[in-house]
């Protein structure tokens, strides 16, 4: 199988009938690229760079950013690069912030929200962000974007930034695409509103499925509810898809939903754009996609998503998949 798989590498992305799609990798750093090349990457659909805050004592400066950010463009050599903006809160600390204790970390002031309210500390991430964006094909996206104001907010921060950079005789590229995570219901809910104003969603499940079913990702007593399969995610997840394209927009999934054996089809049938994975799951997923047929798998998926719970989903598809 590995064998089957290797001779994938240098291939795109296409299904049995003939649709492409594309296949990134998530990384936490700039030496994460090599791994990601070596297994046939074909962007980068999500860069976390909270780990570039994190294991110091002290925020990483602009400069240091800038050379981190560049290291990642450069690598991907133009191949579309999905950087992250500051996930910190929730389930990641960072030692040199003393944040106030919290109740239920995982529905405070994390991500987005943290960032907003320290404008400073955002800002630096921003310019880092558009001076390295001359290196190669970057798209920004922020996390746990919970409303549009939000998302505004944001992008007009960015606006500013790269205005200013502007001004100091600084190059920034002019095609940046500025998009969001879905990882929450509201937004998921929202996204024909958002499709109008971002350039793509990455639907990012792992938050996603905790917050849709209220159960704590990280919690074994309530594991049983952590179901990507349950039709309530599913049709989530076509909400976004499907309002992304009526505007033009595409739409991407970076939680690990996306690179399972049993989502890949269905995810394929409801018109995903773009799956971004760990690198080493990308070969098996590219020989997976190329054994199905898109356009069969989209005639499933009305009937996939009126079923009546996760395992009901499952038995399908595998009995699918056995045919
Ligand atoms: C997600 O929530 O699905 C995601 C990709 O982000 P993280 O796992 O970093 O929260
Ligand atoms: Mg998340």
């Amino acid at each position: 199988q590995k064998v089957e798989w290797a001779v994938l590498k240098n291939e795109a992305t296409v299904s049995a009938d003939g649709q492409a799609v594309e296949i990134g990798a998530n990384i936490g750093t700039p030496k994460d690229i090599a791994g990601v090349l070596d297994n046939g990457g074909e962007a980068i659909g999500l860069y976390r760079t909270e780990f570039l805050y994190m294991g110091r004592d002290q925020f990483p400066t602009e400069d240091e950013q800038v050379e981190a950010y560049a290291a990642v463009l450069k690598g991907m050599q133009g191949k579309p690069t999905v950087v992250r903006t500051l996930d910190i809160g929730g389930d990641k600390e960072l030692s040199y912030l003393d944040l106030p204790k919290e109740l239920n970390p995982f529905l405070g002031l994390r991500a987005i929200r943290l960032c907003l309210e320290m404008p400073d500390m955002f800002r630096t991430q921003l310019r880092a962000l558009l001076r390295a964006s001359v290196h190669g094909n970057l798209k920004i996206m922020f996390p746990m974007i919970a409303t549009l104001d939000e998302f505004r907010e944001a992008k007009a921060l960015l606006l500013e930034e790269k205005a200013k950079l502007q001004a100091e005789g600084a190059e920034v590229s002019e095609s940046i695409e500025v998009g969001i995570m879905v990882e929450i219901p509201s937004t998921a809910v929202m996204a024909d509103t958002f499709a109008k104003e971002v350039d793509f969603f990455s639907i990012g499940t792992n938050d996603l499925i905790q917050y849709t079913m209220a159960a704590d990702r990280m919690n074994e007593s309530v594991s049983y509810l952590y179901q990507p399969f349950n039709p309530a995610i599913l049709r989530l997840v076509k909400m976004v898809i499907d309002a992304s394209h009526l505007e033009g927009k595409w739409t991407g999934m970076c939680g690990e939903m996306a690179g399972d054996e049993i989502a890949i089809p269905i995810l394929l049938g409801l018109g995903l754009d773009e799956f971004s994975m760990s690198a080493s799951s990308i070969l098996k997923a590219r020989s997976q996609i190329s054994k199905l047929s898109k356009a069969e798998m989209a005639q499933h998926t009305d009937r996939i998503l009126a079923l009546s719970n996760s395992q009901e989903v499952e038995d399908y598809v595998t009995k699918l998949s056995a045919k």
